[in-house]
């Protein structure tokens, strides 16, 4: 049997409709950049995700960028993140010249601990304390970071907070949705994201009046009005295209999400049936909603060949993160070690990420579970 970590074609059938339609009003307006294809779905994602304002613009990594940006980050300042994410989330803080500053994860949940935040900010000197201006915790896997202690530690310490739910668009914490608590929430419509565009797409949401006009401004080269320009910007701007796809999708999201978390329960009682609890770390759901973007399990050795093992068998894994981000070469001027952040390494050493798609078959996730069965009794 053939299961793949994605596929996408099944739910295109399910849209592909409503899309063939909505695209070609667009083709015979010849109207493509920003419009209002891209106003109708910025009006849905901030009712979505309960923030006040929300931007369209051309990728996750761009609405971390533009965050940044708008938030005032340059050389000389840092910004405090997890090793354990997507490259992206650091990448852009380097891009606006500032410095990431790297907060290990909590095992239970693979998010930044919001412990290790105070810990951090405690060690620092005053004038390390000084350059320190936002935090970027990252929703990872589809499940929101512990953000009450994050929010208040970033309220004592005068810090923003970026948001990055590019893989948790839908999630909750408690009764606020992922995007909507911080000062700016950075989503990705990234084909694979569980709201995937037919190319790239992104969105910033923010509460700020203020901030989201320097947004809009800085979206389209800082320029208002039109040739005058008080800030540099960038072309950051999200397509007319993707934007009435992503709208078409957005209707269909919270049977998505729900077909991803009954896969979870699902893989839940499978693992359990066959008495691989104890061996196989499940995803520990902490906060309300996970929305499943990935559905990572853990193994304390051997991940490596339990992953071409199920390659073998036709199984689609990933292993997302294999390098944790304080030890990527491009990131050594930072004089991180090995050891620094001892979670992150071992998480990156022992997850795993299995099928997860909406359309998965009870019958594939039967199978996935009794080869990993299979593999681990070997
Ligand atoms: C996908 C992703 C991004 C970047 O989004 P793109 O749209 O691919 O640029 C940023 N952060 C995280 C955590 C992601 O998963």
């Amino acid at each position: 049997m053939k299961v793949p970590l994605l596929d996408l074609k099944c739910q295109y059938q399910l849209v592909k409709q409503d899309i063939l339609r909505v695209t070609e009003e667009i083709y015979d307006s010849q109207y493509f950049i920003l419009g209002p294809h891209v106003e109708a779905l910025e009006q849905q994602m901030a009712q979505y995700c309960q923030a006040d304002f929300a931007l369209g613009v051309s990728s996750g990594t761009d609405a971390l960028i533009i965050a940044l940006m708008a938030a005032g980050i340059a050389a000389g300042d840092t910004v405090m993140t997890t090793p354990y994410t997507f490259f992206a989330t650091a990448g852009s803080i380097s891009r606006v010249g500032a410095h990431p500053c790297f907060v290990d994860i909590d095992p239970a949940t693979y998010n930044i601990s919001p412990v290790g935040i105070s810990a951090a900010i405690e060690r620092m000197s005053p004038a390390e304390r000084g350059r320190l201006k936002a935090i970027i915790p990252v929703h990872l896997y589809g499940q929101c970071a512990d953000m009450d202690p994050i929010l208040e530690v970033a309220r004592d310490s005068h810090l923003i907070v970026i948001e990055d739910a590019a893989q948790a668009i839908g999630a909750e914490y408690k009764d606020r949705r992922a995007g909507g608590m911080g000062d700016f929430g950075c989503f990705s419509f990234f084909p694979s994201k569980n709201l995937g565009a037919f190319g790239d797409g992104g969105m910033v949401t923010t509460p700020s009046k203020a901030f989201h006009d320097t947004l809009v401004m800085l979206r389209n080269h800082g320029s208002h009005p039109k040739y005058y320009h008080s800030l540099i910007g960038g072309n950051f701007r999200l397509d007319a295209l993707q934007a009435a796809i992503v709208s078409v999708k957005l209707k269909y999201l919270d049977q998505w999400t729900k077909m991803r978390q009954d896969h979870a329960a699902t893989y839940r009682d499978l693992f359990s049936q066959c008495g691989l609890e104890g061996r196989v770390m499940l995803p520990v759901e902490k906060e309300t909603r996970h929305t499943f973007n990935q559905y990572v399990i853990r193994v304390a050795e051997k991940r490596d060949e339990l992953r071409a093992f199920l390659l073998e068998s036709e199984i689609g894994t990933e292993v997302y993160y294999p390098v944790p981000l304080h030890l990527q070469k491009c990131f050594s001027f930072l004089n991180y070690r090995e050891g620094d952040f001892p979670e992150a390494e071992h998480a990156a050493a022992q997850t795993l990420a299995l099928p997860v798609f909406p359309e998965l078959t009870a019958a594939q996730q039967e199978y996935v579970v009794d080869r990993i069965q299979l593999f681990l009794r070997k």
